[in-house]
């Protein structure tokens, strides 16, 4: 089923979903059974599944000098998904991205999911390889999510890269992209992102997942502007709880995402030990005002985490 169904069925009712990342090459599927496993009692309408593109690593040779390879860490995207659809019967909701592929490639693996039977993607940009000092898409690849979204809209109405495909089948995708209630940490303004983002709205997108955030005030504030802007679209708040200390540094590094001054007082204050203490507290506080707020689904960052999730959900539905 579309992710904008189970709102719709939902009536008003909040729900929760989770995102997994695919395990270091070499790990096993069980690691994404075992985050799923204890998750499932709160029935989640849909799990997302992230893409991870190649990154470039450095060996050293007999020679003394380095030799640049790509590999991806985190393969098996689709694969997870299937096996969680197979396994669960839930909804799976691929994340699929411009970097590192061409349109053809994009065509193709939409295709594959078709053909699995996945009907949900969150079409993304991707960030800049590590080395890159700015986000370079394939020669014959998409430079921002927008044209992903174009072209999933247009494969929704049998309309195929190869002009010579007539009468193309329909997918039937429903299309979620990714929104910044704190900004984008690109994007030179706020209106800018979100005349972006509305771009992205206007070009087949079907709802917004949001980049993680501290505090509600950023969420409320941002479906605010966005309604203002004529973003009609369900808003679904993306939630991580800290559980350790470094984070309070490492999570707006990385994220581009601040921390309200409450939070890093009582952390301050907080055995590093208990972090985590502080961290499921101020998560439930978060998830409680959210569905009070009317937030369509709370959807979590899991990082691999179960047992914190499982403890934040079991507070909050
Ligand atoms: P876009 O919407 O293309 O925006 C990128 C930047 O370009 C923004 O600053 C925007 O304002 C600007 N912009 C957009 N359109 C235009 C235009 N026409 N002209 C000029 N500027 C424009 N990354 C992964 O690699 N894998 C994942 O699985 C993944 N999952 C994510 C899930 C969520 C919920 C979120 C919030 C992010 C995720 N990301 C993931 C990270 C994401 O790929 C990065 O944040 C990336 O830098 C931007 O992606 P986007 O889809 O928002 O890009």
């Amino acid at each position: 089923m579309k992710v904008t169904e189970y709102f719709e069925k939902a009536n008003g009712q909040t729900l929760a979903s989770f995102e997994v990342l695919p395990p270091l090459k070499g790990g096993g599927m069980q690691a994404i059974f075992n985050t799923l496993d204890p998750l499932m009692e709160f029935k989640p309408p849909f799990i997302d599944v992230t893409y991870h593109r190649e990154e470039f690593i450095y060996n050293k040779r007999p020679s003394g000098y380095y030799e640049k390879t790509a590999i991806r860490k985190r393969p098996g995207t689709v694969g997870i998904c299937a096996s969680i659809m197979n396994r669960y019967g839930v909804d799976a909701v691929p994340h699929l991205i411009c970097g590192g592929f061409s349109k053809e490639e994009t065509e193709n693996a939409l295709i594959d999911l078709d053909f699995l039977g996945v009907q949900n993607v969150l079409a993304l940009r991707g960030d800049a390889r590590k080395f890159d000092n700015r986000f370079i898409p394939e020669p014959d690849g998409h430079s921002y999510a927008v044209e992903l979204v174009k072209q999933i809209n247009d494969i929704n109405h049998g309309r195929y890269l190869d002009a010579n495909i007539e009468d193309g089948a329909k997918t039937d995708f429903c299309i979620g992209v990714a929104g910044y209630p704190e900004k984008h940490f690109e994007a030179p303004n706020f209106e800018l992102d979100l005349k972006f983002t509305k771009q992205k709205i206007e070009a087949g997108a079907d709802f917004i997942v949001t980049q993680m955030f501290f505090d509600n005030k950023v969420y409320f504030n941002y479906v605010d502007a966005c309604r203002k802007a004529g973003i009609n679209v369900p808003i679904i708040p993306g939630l991580k709880p800290i559980t350790r200390k470094y984070q309070l540094n490492s999570i707006p590094r990385n994220f581009h995402v601040n921390f309200p001054t409450e939070l890093v007082n009582e952390a301050e204050k907080t055995d590093p030990n208990n972090i985590v203490e502080l961290g499921v507290e101020w998560c439930i506080q978060q998830s409680r005002e959210l569905k009070e707020g009317g937030a369509p689904c709370l959807h979590y960052y899991t990082m691999g985490d179960a047992e914190t999730i499982r403890r934040i959900v079991s507070q909050v539905l």
